[in-house]
């Protein structure tokens, strides 16, 4: 075994000693059989939340109804949820109801893919019922029973299915693959929020042009937001090819493949309940980008874009234009790094200077005089020093 398993066993142990089964289990055993990086353990155990918080001294309720509870232990956390199943399921998402249950075995039967149903006990012996080690040799998707009655319970795990295809490049098992495209609606009941969690998964995956493709094929994308009736626009985007990118310049991508109009950014990224911090970024991004379709860098777009959005819009150039262009990015963030100013903080002059400089009462003019100075300096006209400028913006107004 290794980390982070290793540091957690010592709570695997504590639970076994208090009388009761615990396991690591899902994403990070499957992970830690195939190599990965693994980035959080996650702990089923036979004891209920009540009896896990009996035994630990630092806890947090994050999701009692569902079992889970977080518990601190060496300064890390770990989820720790009680072996369940799930009840009843209400308009094919989530459960109505979930049963407490002392049997693995169950518990794994409810998890989705096979190779997410393998729990590893203290020792590092894998437990497998589900023939999940099978399906990660194959490198196979595949469904813990049908596929029809999992999808039925919770639609979400189809956007799962295709955002696990994007991550690990495995194939999905025809069975599961079928029942993708024939119950593909279902997916209309699920929240925006979690689609949006797996979807941008999918678009940061290794694999990503491939699992779009399947979002294309089994018409999983008819039902996410703003990708109805653009299938001939996201074929374009799977030509690009696209792995440099990172999120945000991956939302780029798709805002420009299907040219959704700049005025209509915001709207298509809050549908998929973006932040308005992320949607901020976005369109950030996006403005310089689509500038930098048109022509080279203006030095003073340099200055208003900054370091970080002249890097991605280079990388998404590339993307674009087919080409490696590594140099073209050094180019462009070397104009940057040589520019006088970076921010507007930096001007030795303030708008009240302005103020009394010109002995006149503010107004729109103080913006675009000192719109007017940040180029002069950025242009290399005027040196960025209190007297310099004074006496450039006033030999300017007498021309
Ligand atoms: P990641 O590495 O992206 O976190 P993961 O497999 O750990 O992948 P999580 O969303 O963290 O995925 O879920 C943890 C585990 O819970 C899964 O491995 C799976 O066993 C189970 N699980 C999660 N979502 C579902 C679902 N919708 N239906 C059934 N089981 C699920
Ligand atoms: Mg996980």
């Amino acid at each position: 075994m290794k980390e982070p398993f290793l540091s957690a066993v010592p709570v695997l142990e504590k639970l076994v000693e208090a009388g009761f089964e615990a396991y690591f289990v899902g994403g990070s055993v499957r992970d830690y059989l195939l190599n990965k990086q693994i980035s959080d353990v996650d702990i089923a155990t036979s004891a209920t939340p009540e009896e896990v918080k009996r035994i630990f001294r630092k806890t947090v309720d994050v999701g009692i109804e569902h079992g889970t509870v977080l518990v601190l232990h060496n300064q890390k956390s770990y989820e720790i949820t009680t072996f369940r199943t799930e009840g009843e399921y209400v308009d094919f998402r989530r459960p109505k109801e979930v049963a407490f249950i002392r049997n693995l075995k169950e518990d794994l039967q409810r998890r989705d893919f096979t190779m997410n149903a393998m729990a590893m006990d203290r020792f590092g012996t894998i437990f497998d019922p589900y023939k999940g080690q099978d399906a990660i040799k194959a490198q196979l998707i595949k469904t813990v029973g049908p596929s029809q009655d999992r999808f039925h319970e919770d639609a979400l795990r189809m956007m799962r299915a295709v955002r696990f295809a994007s991550q690990l490049s495995f194939r999905i098992d025809v069975e599961t693959l079928e029942a993708l495209s024939k119950y593909n609606y279902l997916l209309d009941k699920i929240a925006v929020e979690r689609k949006r969690t797996e979807f941008e998964k999918l678009l940061i995956g290794q694999n990503r042009r491939q699992a779009l493709k399947i979002l294309l094929d089994s018409s999983l994308y008819k039902y996410l937001p703003g990708l109805q009736n653009q299938k001939h626009l996201i074929e374009s985007m799977i030509s690009y090819k696209s792995e440099t990118l990172n999120l945000s310049e991956m939302w780029v991508l798709l805002l420009h493949c299907l040219k959704v109009p700049e005025n209509q950014i915001d709207t298509f990224l809050r549908e998929w309940r973006l932040s308005i911090k992320e949607v901020k970024e976005i369109s950030h991004i996006f403005r310089f980008f689509t500038l930098r379709l048109q022509k080279k860098w203006a030095v003073y777009d340099l200055y208003l874009a900054g370091g970080n959005t002249i890097m991605s819009v280079e990388r998404l150039y590339s993307v674009i234009l087919g080409s490696e262009n590594h140099n073209s990015i050094d180019f462009w963030l070397k104009r940057y790094q040589e520019l006088p100013i970076k921010e507007r903080s930096e001007l030795k002059v303030t708008g009240n200077d302005l103020l009394t400089w010109f002995n006149r009462k503010g107004g729109p003019w103080v913006k675009e005089t000192l719109e007017k100075v940040e180029t002069g300096i950025l242009e290399g006209n005027v040196l960025n020093d209190y007297q310099r400028i004074k006496e450039w913006l006033m030999t300017c107004s007498q021309k």
